[in-house]
């Protein structure tokens, strides 16, 4: 899977011209939008990185298997719901890393130091979203900050606000408070991510009715638009 953070290593190797690579060895469908995505890169745009975590190998994350003998697995939901934002966001020209292109389990101490590493490289121009699906008995979608003294706070708000537009008459959006949409918890890579960062939990895959929704192709596409229209308005 290829994604924009070959630009920025591709960024680095021409400062080395010893292991420069041709950039149309590495994307060359992309060759003619290079400047481009370079200058909104580096000039004033935010980069979207969106963590698909949990990997094919992490016990437990994953659905009971139905009478029809379907099961969901984490690792495959998250990175399916990042890879349809990533594409959405590429035919937008909006800069958008994932964190986590292999498919086995990355250690949430390496993903915040990949995700600290690009804000290093981005000038602090970056923001994520942590995409999951839950599990422990509920129904619903939900979203998680760690501080409230952050531009998070704004992000999940925006995000919330989405999911209620698109979900609010068929499923339950989860707030703590009538006028608070977000929850906030002390999670690792929304903790110690340095830039702006939100977790969302979209709904439980133990719970039949969510997990049918999230396993369908509309449900997923829905998670995706919410996402998608968030980073539009943010970006905006
Ligand atoms: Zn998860």
């Amino acid at each position: 899977m290829w994604c924009l953070k070959n630009f920025f290593e591709k960024k680095i190797a021409i400062k080395e011209p010893e292991i420069s690579v041709p950039i149309s060895e590495i994307v060359p469908e992309l060759e003619n939008d290079i400047e481009d995505i370079y200058e909104k890169v580096y000039n004033n745009m935010l980069t979207v990185i969106l963590d698909n975590g949990h990997g094919e190998n992490t016990p437990g994350k994953r659905s009971p298997v139905w009478d029809d003998g379907s099961q969901l697995f984490e690792y495959e939901f998250n990175r399916d719901i990042v890879l349809r934002i990533y594409q959405q966001l590429f035919e937008l020209n909006i800069p958008c890393i994932i964190l986590v292109p292999e498919l086995n389990d990355i250690s949430l101490t390496e993903r915040c130091k990949r995700v600290n590493k690009i804000y290093d490289e981005t000038e602090k121009k970056c923001f994520l979203f942590s995409i999951h699906a839950n599990a422990g008995g509920g129904t619903g979608w939900e979203c998680h900050i760690y501080s409230e003294k952050t531009k998070s706070k704004d992000y999940a708000t925006i995000l919330a606000q989405e999911a209620k537009n698109e979900f609010g008459t068929e499923w339950k959006v989860r707030q703590p408070l009538p006028n608070q949409l977000y929850w906030v918890s002390n999670f690792q890579i929304i903790r110690d991510s340095k830039c702006p960062a939100v977790l969302t939990e979209n709904f439980f895959m133990d719970k039949e009715e969510d997990c049918r929704f999230i396993m369908s192709e509309e449900g997923r596409d829905r998670i995706a638009k919410i996402h998608v229209e968030t980073i539009k308005k943010i970006i905006s």
